[in-house]
């Protein structure tokens, strides 16, 4: 998920990073240096359905869609362009498969970010899902790990980044959650939030304001596109955009959104 503040004030935010940067990590640039996107991975992200004008690529991920962190092998994976949705409440062509089934959760983080993720899968728990989420005291056994995101993410104003399931249906294995914004956060349902929303991703969701992503992040109408890894409208959710799903792109660090009624459609419908 992204800041929905760098969207809205980005003086003030870069301001903010500066000043942090400046006390707390001084051996860093001052500014992260984005690598040029090739021309062909650019064509590559438009025949796909991505929106290209908003990729970055940095030290070999791309960015998409603000917080979907994909290697450029990853990117020749996915599957074509199947054309674009009109409804909200996504998913994509790659679920998790083998349900019922337990996906194990290590949070190789501190414990506030443990005990955030112990809400996110509280709330996916009760909805008596076809998936059961454990968190568990080792990587060994995980499904998906949680450790933070290289210092670059605030600079991009990334809340957190995750993936998309494999094409052999295992959810994505890896979160990354931006510290900077999250180490001081007096809400912890607002980082409980941002880690059931990557954990989302992980098992095949979409952003809810997928076609004008203008809706939760401010800024210009911006449709993101198909992105070739499908993007399916799920019976019984709303054509309009749902002011609070989990699933919008863009929120703040304090910013709690539990399931809605219609997220709950959603993860019902799917699992
Ligand atoms: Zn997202």
């Amino acid at each position: 998920m992204k800041n929905y503040r760098l969207q809205t004030n980005v003086f003030l935010v870069l301001l903010m990073v500066i000043t942090a940067y400046s006390c707390q990590q001084q051996s860093e640039p001052a500014t992260p240096q984005l690598d040029d996107v090739p021309n062909e991975i650019l064509d590559k992200i438009d025949a796909l359905g991505f929106n290209s004008n908003e990729v970055k690529l940095y030290d070999g991920t791309l960015f998409i869609e603000g917080d979907i962190a994909i290697s450029l092998a990853e990117l020749d994976r996915l599957k074509p362009d199947n054309g674009l949705p009109v409804e909200e409440h996504y998913h994509t062509d790659n679920l998790v498969n083998g349900t019922p089934r337990t996906i194990n959760v290590y949070v190789n983080m501190p414990q506030r970010y443990k005990d955030a993720t112990a809400i996110a899968i509280s709330r996916y728990n009760s909805e008596s899902l076809n998936l059961t989420f454990q968190q568990v005291s080792s990587s060994s056994s995980a499904d998906i790990t949680i450790k933070a995101s290289p210092w670059y993410y605030y600079f991009f104003g990334i809340l957190g980044s995750a993936g998309f399931p494999t094409a052999g249906g295992d959810p994505h294995n890896q979160i990354l959650m931006t510290r900077a914004y999250y180490d001081g956060v007096s809400n912890i349902n607002g980082l409980a939030t941002t880690i059931a929303h990557e954990m989302g991703h992980c098992i095949g969701f979409r952003h809810t304001d997928y076609m004008d992503r203008s809706y939760s992040c401010g800024g210009a109408t911006d449709n993101e596109g198909d992105g070739g890894v499908g993007a399916n409208h799920i019976s019984g959710t709303p054509t309009n955009p749902d002011a609070n799903s989990w699933m919008l792109a863009c929120g703040s660090p304090e910013g709690d959104r539990p399931f809605t009624s219609n997220d709950k459609i959603a993860l019902d419908y799917l699992y």
